[in-house]
């Protein structure tokens, strides 16, 4: 075993707090890393405060990880001492299943592991997150941060890049297709940078009045008030496609209006239980709602790729683990731009000095 030292929950109410414990000793195919940054994703804050009724405790958020490989088990061939690295919202699953075969590891039918709140698939131990210092993780498991990639920016492409990437190329977003994204936040304003660089013609949906500006900034080509009854009755059957970013339970009727026949309204935002709605809005123009959840491990390799070749970066804004609460705050208040960064150094004001 060895020391770790972050910053965790303790129980839904609590705020997070810094955090003693210990991560497992290496494995012959585990790959230790050092953390030097780590995204803030809205998950991390729905897993603390139990809104999905499944965490255990304490909790240690953080699935956006960027860091540096500081010692490898004796069977590790992927990853050598000194590699800049990436992990994701995964760090084991069966590896043998359909699904696993396909690369789809997020939807192993024994169920992944997941980053943090999960449970080891050896020992049954609680996994920990990235809001740490370091993290011990199977080597398959660990990406490749790409040559020329700025990482102090990348992390978020690890969720909340994947989370859109996925869909976009899954419902062949490209050239010409007009779609919208709901919702300009962490994921959101990811969707527009990649859905921009596939070509798409991108229309923000959005409750804040203040983000028209970045909307166009970022690459988008119209914007919609979704208070503004009358733009959005003027958009009915606009889009091919929807990606709906919205982190709690909403009304998706409106956006099912805004679909083309044969279109496609794709949540990946609320996990929740959504308001009835009538059914006409589907059978008519033959239109799909469905969901979607990060994405496999090589379609994030692809995606980190991706983003280097074609300078995607989220925008950042970068903080100490010390701030965490308040950026929690802000990001419930939706006022960040567009996901906050820690910078896994600022660790070290709170260690105790000898
Ligand atoms: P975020 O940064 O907080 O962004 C969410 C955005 O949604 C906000 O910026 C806001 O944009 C809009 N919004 C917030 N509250 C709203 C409301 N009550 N009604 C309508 N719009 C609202 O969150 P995020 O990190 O992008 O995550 C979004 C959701 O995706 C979270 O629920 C998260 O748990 C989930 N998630 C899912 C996956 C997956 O695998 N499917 C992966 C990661 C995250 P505007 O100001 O533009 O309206
Ligand atoms: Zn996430």
């Amino acid at each position: 075993m060895t020391k770790a030292f972050g910053y965790a929950a303790l129980g839904s109410a609590t705020p997070l707090a810094p955090f003693h414990f210990e991560r497992r000793a290496l494995r012959a195919n585990d790959v230790d890393i050092r953390i030097l940054y780590c995204g803030v994703c809205h998950s991390d804050l729905h897993s603390c405060r139990n809104d999905w009724g499944n965490a255990r405790y304490p909790l240690l958020p953080g699935h956006e990880i960027i860091g540096e490989v500081v010692a490898l088990g004796p069977e590790v061939t992927r990853h050598k001492v000194g590699d800049k690295v990436a992990v994701g919202c995964l760090v084991d699953s069966c590896m043998r299943c359909d699904s696993c075969e396909a690369g789809q590891e997020h939807n192993c039918e024994q169920g992944s592991t997941g980053t943090y709140n999960g449970k080891d698939r050896i020992t049954g131990e609680l996994t920990m997150g990235g809001y740490s210092d370091h993290v011990v993780v199977r080597e398959e498991f660990v990406l490749k941060a790409p040559h020329g990639l700025d990482l102090t920016r990348a992390a978020p492409i690890l969720c909340a890049g994947i989370t859109t990437y996925s869909p976009l190329r899954h419902w062949k977003v490209s050239k010409g297709t007009k779609m919208a994204v709901v919702g300009l936040g962490g994921l959101g304003h990811m969707g527009v940078k990649l859905a921009v660089a596939m070509g798409a013609d991108v229309t923000v949906i959005t409750t804040s009045e203040g983000k028209r500006a970045d909307a166009q900034a970022l690459g988008a080509h119209d914007v919609l008030l979704s208070s503004d009854r009358s733009a959005m009755k003027a958009a009915s059957r606009r889009f091919e496609f929807i990606l709906d970013t919205v982190p709690v339970a909403h009304d998706v009727a409106p956006y099912l209006r805004l679909l083309k026949p044969e279109g496609s309204l794709v949540l990946v935002g609320a996990i929740d239980m959504l308001p009835t709605f009538h059914t006409g809005l589907l059978l008519g123009g033959r239109r799909s709602l469905s969901g979607s959840a990060i994405g496999g491990i090589a379609e994030t390799q692809e995606l980190l790729d991706f983003c280097a070749e074609a300078n995607i970066l989220p925008d950042c804004e970068l903080i100490d683990i010390q701030d965490i609460n308040m950026a929690w705050d802000r990001m419930e208040r939706s006022d960040v731009k567009y996901r906050f960064v820690i910078d896994m150094a600022s660790l070290n004001k709170d260690r105790p000095t000898d």
